[in-house]
């Protein structure tokens, strides 16, 4: 389609937008008495207006039942994380048994490191990409001296070309076939945070499996922004949170995928809980752990229910909408916001989130060249929420859910 740098133009394609209505299932921050142009769904997913019922729902439920709610709650507490079995699955291309929804993502990733970072012999490294997320360095340092190895001898990392801000993927490829003999783990993230840049993960997974390295990813940028086939990419594990485009509250419950072929596998090495176990015998409190088939069998604790109500309210819609119509109207969305901010002159800032489609989710990173935070100090004080990270770049992500063609027609002009 051939855009135009219009207001008409961008309201014309609002009227359009197969997905119009679901804007208004959302609460819109306010700056200054107006609805703020809220652009910063990959940090913290805006409040579905449902939020408020579900939480509701199990207040009362608690009120009136107290222990009884468990098993006579409307939605039993026992069995409340089977709700998200099929949604999550949809969401991340899995069956249903290869996911749960438990914990908080950097948990979960210690949990699963603890289960899939096994070291043997020469093969001792694990393979991540440059800037990755702060937490899952820590994660992974101590996971590594946790075997009595050292990090600076077992992280390694795929970095951008000189002059170039994101990765290439043949650079990733060829740097599995160079260490493929001492890679025990390839762990990258679907979406980077800082670039936004989404990677070829099918093509990183079937590289890694040519050599049994195990591959994990992080989906905390790529869940309910870009389409995910964990189970047909042959993906071993993976993590996310809920909080981001999943709309779930902050510090909402996270999830993880294992594949089938670890998760029907008892022998693998984990913590355990309680709540890993079968279902039936959980309350004749057996004596020795044998963990449930499944994702479900990392599971430890008791699940925090008043968390997963936000999560049920939110993944209601996305199960409406469909993760395919979703990311239709978001590469949409996004393409028009670069072409917007491409008719600008680019001495100030230039994008470093990748142009094809196929390596990018909605988010876009704009580097600033000069001035940048003052740039972005203006913007806030003129209604945008955005995200500036150091040392020069604004995140904005417009969110196919709840963002409009129109808010992002006025970004670009503010940025202008
Ligand atoms: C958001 C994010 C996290 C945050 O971890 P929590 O345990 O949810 O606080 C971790 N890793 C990545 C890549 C993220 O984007």
């Amino acid at each position: 389609m051939k855009f135009e740098n219009s207001l008409a133009f961008a309201r014309k394609l609002d009227k359009e937008d197969a997905l119009k209505e679901y804007r208004k299932l959302f609460f819109i921050p306010k700056v200054n008495g107006k609805p703020a142009i809220y652009l910063c769904g990959n940090s913290l997913g805006l409040q579905p207006k449902a939020v408020e019922k579900e939480l509701k729902l199990e207040l009362k439920d608690w009120k009136n039942l107290g222990v009884e709610g468990h098993v006579y709650a409307k939605r039993p507490w026992l069995y409340y994380h089977h709700l998200f079995s099929k949604p999550m699955a949809n969401i991340v291309g899995a069956k249903a048994d290869e996911v749960v929804v438990m914990n908080q993502l950097t948990v979960n990733l210690n949990l699963l490191l603890i289960s899939f970072y096994q070291p043997r012999g020469k093969r001792t490294k694990i393979l991540i990409q440059a800037n990755e997320f702060p937490s899952d360095y820590y994660a992974m340092e101590q996971q590594i001296k946790l075997h009595g190895l050292k990090p600076k001898d077992c992280l390694l990392e795929v970095t951008p070309r000189k002059g170039e801000a994101t990765l290439r993927t043949e650079d990733i490829l060829q740097t599995i076939e160079k260490y493929k003999n001492e890679l025990a783990l390839v762990m990258f993230s679907g979406v980077n945070y800082y670039t936004g840049q989404f990677f070829d993960l099918q093509k990183i997974a079937a590289a890694a499996q040519k050599h049994h390295i195990t591959v994990g990813l992080d989906l905390a940028h790529a869940i309910g922004n870009v389409p995910l086939k964990l189970h047909d990419w042959g993906v071993d594990f993976a993590t996310w949170c809920s909080y981001k485009y999943l709309n779930s509250g902050p510090g909402g419950v996270s999830g993880i995928y294992v594949h089938r072929k670890h998760g029907r596998n008892p022998q693998l090495p984990r913590l355990a809980g309680w709540w890993g176990i079968e279902e039936q015998t959980r309350f004749e409190m057996p004596k020795n752990f044998v963990p449930q088939s499944g994702a479900a069998g990392w599971q430890l604790s008791n699940a925090p229910i008043l968390s997963m109500a936000a999560h049920k309210a939110s993944l209601d819609i996305f199960d409406k909408v469909g993760m395919k119509a979703l990311r239709k109207k978001s590469e949409h969305l996004t393409a028009y916001l670069e072409f917007l901010l491409k008719q600008h002159p680019q001495k100030d800032f230039r994008i470093i989130t990748p142009a094809r489609k196929e390596e990018r989710g909605c988010q876009l990173s704009i580097q600033t060249l000069r001035n940048g935070r003052s740039l972005f100090d203006r913007l806030t004080k003129a209604g945008v929420i955005a995200d500036w990270r150091k040392p020069d770049v604004i995140r904005v992500a417009p969110v196919p859910l709840y963002n409009t063609f129109e808010e992002v027609f006025r970004f670009a002009e503010l940025l202008r």
